[in-house]
């Protein structure tokens, strides 16, 4: 008997038809003799409903109350799920997050998980049940609901796969598994049989949001071979995993991402220690940065550019401005760009991968703003009314379709 974690998404429960669907998936892997443990996300867009009432109430909600109402959005799914369950005749029994024993650190909205403590998931598997799990929660040492940030229920299914030492962890979604671009938005994007937890973890930080960033992460540290497909039908998915024994492909994907804003910040004395203070400040309020770029400026000064996520601008801003005696107009903050970035292992050995993404993105007559590289993904900062011309173009001179 074999130990599964199945993860569907807010898509594959959005209504009571899809729900009837994912218990008719779940139910064929126990009658198949298995020990089956579900976690699932809120229905469609609930999260996003809730988050928009709580707005409706205040523009400022403490996070505390933040992860108190979207924790219900998969408290909603876990009862409905079992239901359905139970409707076909399997023995079921849904679980919050604390049920399931997830113990996470304090900060809410985006909590890390400390701990699982999974004796009430083993006792339920033990008794039989099909255990349905709450995903995207936990509690704090507070006794406190926490989430684990946007698309968090992957974490969570990964996480019981580490916990448990299950067998196979399978991510359905509404798409049929990781493309080499966004299926829904880019033409000849092509179903990937495998990628490594490297080039997925790019990818998702990059902005493919088929998979939580976090879920990658732990996937990689306690090596769980994660299973993604489609909860629509039965093709075959991807499986991420560990790379040495896969071949290397120069890129394997493309990304886009609108969640960010950069800020320039000139005539800043050149002198040492002025990045230092700046990006203290900004770590101070827990403020991550992506990509940096200093130049010296006229008569002895300097200017930095950086870029943080949207949600981060305002008080990035807000942090140099209290810190440092600057003109009104020395800092400047644009959210109308995306980041457009290609990932490949194979591209450490080969030279000319940026100059051949440059030549595209130079054909479609785009302008570069910021560039920045690691071994396996070269990013471009560009105009986010160019991006999707930008990822097409890039795409089509790296994976042509065959
Ligand atoms: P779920 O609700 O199942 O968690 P998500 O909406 O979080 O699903 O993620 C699935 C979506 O990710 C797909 O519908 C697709 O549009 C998008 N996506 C972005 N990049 C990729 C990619 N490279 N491969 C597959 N899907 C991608
Ligand atoms: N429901 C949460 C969200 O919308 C978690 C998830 O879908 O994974 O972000
Ligand atoms: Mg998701």
């Amino acid at each position: 008997m074999a130990l599964i974690v199945q993860k569907f998404g807010g898509s594959s429960v959005a209504n009571a038809e899809r729900v009837m669907n994912v218990a008719s998936i779940v139910t064929d892997t126990y009658r198949q003799g298995n020990d089956v443990i579900v976690v699932v996300s809120a229905q469609g867009d609930t999260t996003d409903d809730l988050i928009e009432k709580a707005f409706e109430l205040n523009s400022k909600p403490s996070k505390r109350e933040m992860d108190m109402l979207l924790t219900a959005g998969e408290q909603m799914s876990v009862a409905l799920l079992a239901m359905a369950i139970e409707k076909i005749g399997c023995p079921v029994v849904s679980l919050l997050g604390w049920q399931a024993g997830f113990n996470t650190t304090s900060t809410y909205g985006t909590a890390r998980i400390k701990s699982i403590k999974a004796d009430r998931m083993k006792a339920e598997l033990d008794k039989r049940n099909i255990v349905v799990v709450a995903g995207f929660q936990g509690i704090n040492k507070y006794d406190d609901l926490t989430t684990l940030g946007r698309g968090g229920s992957d974490t969570s299914a990964v996480a019981i796969a580490a916990a448990l030492h299950a067998d196979r962890c399978q991510i359905y979604t509404d798409v049929e598994g990781v493309y080499t671009a966004d299926p829904r938005k880019v033409e000849g994007a092509r179903k990937l049989p495998e990628i490594t937890y490297d080039e997925m973890l790019e990818l998702a930080t990059l902005g493919a949001q088929v998979l939580n960033t976090r879920s990658v992460e732990m996937a990689k540290k306690y090596n769980v071979e994660i299973e993604v497909l489609s909860s629509l039908n039965k093709a075959s998915g991807t499986i991420v995993k560990d790379g040495s024994k896969m071949e290397k492909m120069l890129v394997r994907g493309v990304a886009k991402d609108t969640d960010v804003a950069r800020i320039s910040v000139t005539g800043m004395p050149n002198t040492p220690g002025v990045a230092f203070r700046l990006f203290g400040k900004l770590a101070q309020r827990k403020i991550n940065v992506d990509i940096i770029l200093q130049s010296v400026g006229r008569d002895g000064t300097k200017d930095i550019t950086f870029t943080v996520s949207k949600a981060n601008a305002e008080d990035a801003v807000e942090a140099i401005r209290s810190s440092f005696d600057l003109d009104e107009d020395a800092i400047s903050c644009d959210t109308n760009i995306a980041k457009v970035s290609i990932v490949g292992a194979g591209m450490e050995s080969h030279p000319g991968t940026a100059s051949k993404m440059f030549e595209a993105l130079f054909e479609e007559d785009i302008n570069i703003d910021m560039i920045s590289t690691s071994e396996i993904k070269i990013s471009v900062l560009i105009d986010a009314n160019d991006a999707d011309r930008a990822v097409s173009a890039v795409h089509k001179a790296f994976l042509p379709e065959e």
